[in-house]
């Protein structure tokens, strides 16, 4: 008979957990392994919520499997280090982000594109390297392979630089490997959430002409003015949308939830790429004439390798790169999932772990 998640490890462990497609999150007792040679266990101090969290906390995507501890964008201190382990020692802030195993020896996994390993597993919802349900970062503790864990740079905050292990990678990535960095280049950024404020900064750090493509009027004068986007379009506005067409060189597009592509496409101009980020739970309709028309390309990105996450945790600390976040109690988690769903964050929740979860 399986085990129950409080006795299949070791090692008791705490956090909160989605028990079924509701998505209410609520204290979740179970366990976690000892740590190996290869493991570096994590004290966790902070984790954002990504938007992909409410996508599993409500089974969106049709695979779910509960109970799921989500969070993804961890930091945290290490507190126990194998004895192979060389790249940490005890006491070492350190970051976890979506992915904690791989098979390691892949033809992905040799070009450090462990995301796109076949046998990847996920931080939470999949299953680990040792067979057993992988449980995220809502929880006072985790273990993880050294190869999974990011070394976290000395100027960047734990908690506002939390949400770069997943925001920030994930627009980070597509930015380098679809060569939309040249600066001067015009960037569109569609949807101004967790991952698209991320990519106005890292836009602007690479030097481009940054424009915000939003369904939210009110949040212009922050985007232009906190985060440092040169301009900003409603996408329901269609004079301006109008006005806009044949103007940009990149679109990044992080919105969330099913939606046209061919607005977007219009404000490519010939040549131009879009990537699409955002994981809706059905498909998006694309459209063929503008693709033809103006030999435009259409692309995706999911996450990034270990290499690059480490690359881009530099980069963004060299620039001062982090995100605008509010910082809640583990307890305001269902709240601050509400207000997610409505694109009512600015930008990104991330939750105060080691001073607010306490076992009841
Ligand atoms: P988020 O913070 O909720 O931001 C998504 C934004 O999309 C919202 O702020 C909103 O921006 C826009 N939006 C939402 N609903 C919309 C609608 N019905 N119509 C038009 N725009 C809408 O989410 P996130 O954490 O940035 O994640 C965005 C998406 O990327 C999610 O689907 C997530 O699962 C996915 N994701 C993918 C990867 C990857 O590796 N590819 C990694 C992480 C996350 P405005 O208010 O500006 O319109």
């Amino acid at each position: 008979m399986a085990k129950s998640p409080e006795t299949e490890h070791p090692n008791k462990a705490f956090g909160w957990a989605a028990k079924d497609k509701s998505g209410l999150l609520s204290p979740f007792h179970f366990s976690r392994r000892d740590n190996g040679d290869n493991d570096v266990t994590v004290k966790i101090l902070y984790c954002g919520v990504c938007h992909t969290d409410l996508h599993t906390i409500k089974n969106d995507w049709g695979f779910s499997y509960y109970p799921v501890v989500p969070g993804h964008e961890i930091v945290g201190i290490a507190t126990k280090v194998g004895k192979n382990v060389t790249k940490f020692r005890e006491g070492d802030r350190v970051g976890v982000g979506v992915i904690t195993g791989s098979c390691q020896s892949c033809e992905s996994c040799d070009q450090d594109l462990e995301n796109y390993c076949p046998q990847m597993s996920f931080t939470y919802n999949s299953i680990g390297s040792d067979g057993t349900k992988t449980y995220g970062g809502y929880s006072e503790s985790i273990v993880v392979d050294q190869r999974f864990v990011l070394q976290f740079p000395e100027g960047l905050p734990s908690d506002s630089g939390a949400p770069l292990l997943c925001a920030g990678i994930t627009v980070y990535s597509p930015m380098k490997y679809y060569g939309m960095t040249e600066p001067g280049k015009h960037l569109g950024v569609a949807g101004l959430g967790g991952l698209g404020h991320v990519a106005v900064k890292i836009g602007k750090a690479f030097g481009l002409k940054v424009t915000v493509i939003s369904s939210s009027p009110n949040k212009e004068d922050e985007a232009i003015n906190r985060l440092g986007a040169d301009s900003f379009l409603v996408s329901s506005d269609p004079q301006k949308m109008k006005a806009a067409i044949g103007t940009m060189d990149y679109i990044i597009d992080t919105v969330s939830a099913v939606h046209a592509l061919f607005p977007l496409l219009g404000l490519l101009k010939v040549n131009g790429k879009l990537v699409t980020l955002g994981l809706p739970e059905k498909p998006l309709e694309l459209p063929i004439f503008p693709l033809v028309l103006g030999r435009k390309m259409v692309g995706g990105s999911d996450i990034g390798g270990m290499k690059e996450t480490q690359e881009m945790l530099e980069f963004c600390g060299k620039h001062n790169i982090t995100a605008d976040i509010e910082l809640i109690k583990m307890d305001e988690i269902n709240t601050a999932m509400e207000r997610l769903a409505k694109a009512d964050v600015r930008y990104r929740f991330v939750i105060d772990v080691a001073n607010s979860l306490s076992p009841p």
